[in-house]
């Protein structure tokens, strides 16, 4: 009957996630639309034509980031719970992000020798990494060193990531995974971490954040292993 419950459970994170990209992507495709259908007007004023279709533009750029945030990597549904080994799940999400990184002349570090199985959704897991790696590098605009960690215990996993950038106040580590909590005005979404959190509890994982301003950020992330 518990594995009954944890199953369900699972689904329904699934589901939300799925219901929630729609509803996030249907905002800027709404504007979207009424933007195109102003331009249908033939007599419209030059500069009023280029703001419509700037701002066309941007909401279509604003949606696909919404869709990067929830399912670059991960794919909707159904989900693929397996056995997976963490270790060659980091290597991908760090192969992933190192062109981003070096667009902003961060310099991605890789520790951690042992490997551990895990259940779960490799491109979930993936996409939460992608998520925090991500945040890593925009954390350090002037660049830095982006380092990752696997430690193996027992019976858990962890993963430390760690940042040397901007960091964040008190405040701001406890709104963290809030819907739409950003402070990346216009850029940010608000829904990286949010999905970070839902992912790792769907695990039965956890994410432990530690920050100081202007010092940086370190990520732990622990997922129960399995025996083989
Ligand atoms: P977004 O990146 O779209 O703003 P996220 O959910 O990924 O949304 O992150 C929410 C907010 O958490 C960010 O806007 C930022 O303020 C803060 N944040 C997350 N990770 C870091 C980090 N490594 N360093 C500093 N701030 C961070
Ligand atoms: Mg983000």
């Amino acid at each position: 009957l518990h594995m009954a419950v944890l199953k369900s459970e699972k689904m329904e994170v699934i589901s939300q996630l799925a219901a929630s990209i729609s509803h996030e992507v249907r905002n800027p495709l709404t504007v979207t639309r009424g933007f195109l259908q102003l331009l249908k007007d033939h007599n419209i004023e030059p500069i009023k034509r280029s703001y419509y279709l700037d701002t066309a533009l941007e909401e279509l750029n604003r949606a696909e980031v919404i869709i990067s945030d929830y399912l670059t990597f991960a794919k909707p549904h159904p989900s693929d719970i397996n056995t997976i080994y963490i270790k060659d799940v980091i290597n991908k999400a760090v192969e992933l992000i190192i062109p981003y990184a070096n667009h902003y002349s961060v310099r991605v570090l890789l520790d951690g020798k042992e490997d551990a199985p895990v259940k779960g959704d490799a491109s979930k897991v993936q996409q939460c990494l992608i998520n925090i790696l991500k945040n890593g590098v925009e954390a350090m605009p002037q660049g830095g060193i982006l380092s990752i960690r696997l430690d193996i215990t027992t019976n858990f996993c962890y993963i430390h990531i760690v940042d040397s950038g901007i960091g964040m106040t008190e405040e701001e580590v406890a709104r963290l995974g809030e819907p739409y909590f950003s402070t990346k005005e216009g850029k940010g979404t608000g829904l990286g971490m949010m999905v970070v959190f839902r992912i790792i509890e769907g695990m039965n994982g956890k994410v432990e954040i530690k920050s100081k301003v202007g010092k940086g950020t370190h990520f732990i992330i622990s997922i129960p292993t399995i025996k083989i």
